[in-house]
């Protein structure tokens, strides 16, 4: 069957998937969200902006006080200080997340730019059908994740994650991600075999930070230059593009 294919001819994805079995051994795909996978085109953003303003009376804008990449405790405790001087106490915390999350969905439903990006669906369907495990590593909380993903119809690809709910630091909820691959697989999972990807300077230092290569993708609000000088193993500008699994 190898034999009568062409030269440069794509491996059927039944033949593929029986290579990685016969290797025992299995790449976990790690995707963040947010600029890599889809846009919520700004619903996220008023959801919190609705949150403040029913707790505090205020219109947050969250994107002045926190930073693309940043996990949502970090971003609720910072736009939190920023707008109001202080603090916040652990349940005015609690309120404003959980009123952000409750206003999610009709935002997200309403939002008229809401994206999946270039080749998202096409490169989740390959991967599949090639045996990779996929999973999420993002600073959403885990919810937050789901509800973004469900417009797009695309939480079906992914069998764990690393959450903003796992922990405020990037790298320590991308070590759960593996740790739940390792899981899932019945311990199949090497890290060396893993790969993350993201579209921002703090996905490539988390990745690296545990241990695992990653992919730089352009479609968020950096370029190929900025994610290859962060360190990206690999910088596309779109996931069109040739993905080295
Ligand atoms: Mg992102």
């Amino acid at each position: 069957m190898a034999e009568s294919r062409a030269e440069g001819e794509a491996k059927p994805a039944a033949e593929r998937a029986g290579d990685a079995a016969a290797g025992g051994r299995i790449a976990a795909i790690l995707f963040d969200i947010d600029g890599t996978l889809i846009s919520t085109g700004g619903a996220s953003t008023i959801a919190w902006r609705r949150a403040f303003q029913e707790v505090h009376g205020l219109p947050v804008d969250i994107t002045q006080y926190s930073a693309t990449g940043m996990t949502d405790p970090e971003v609720g405790r910072l736009s939190f200080s920023g707008a109001l001087g202080r603090q916040p106490t652990k349940r005015e915390l609690a309120r404003v997340m959980g009123l952000r999350l409750r206003y999610m969905p009709e935002e997200i439903e309403r939002s008229d730019d809401y994206r999946v990006m270039p080749g998202v669906e096409e490169l989740l369907e390959r991967l599949i059908d090639d045996g990779h495990l996929l999973g999420l590593t993002t600073g959403n909380v885990e919810a937050a994740a789901h509800i973004k993903l469900a417009r797009a119809n695309l939480n079906r690809f992914f069998s764990f994650g690393g959450y903003g709910s796992d922990s405020t630091e990037r790298v320590e909820l991308t070590r759960r991600a593996l740790e739940r691959a390792h899981t899932v697989s019945g311990g199949a999972i090497e890290a060396a075999e893993c790969i993350a990807v993201g579209d921002t300077p703090s996905d490539v230092i988390a990745a690296h930070g545990a241990g695992i290569r990653v992919v730089g993708v352009a479609t968020g609000k950096f370029g190929l230059d900025e994610l290859q000088s962060a360190g990206a193993d690999f910088a596309l500008s779109t996931l069109e593009e040739g993905f080295p699994a």
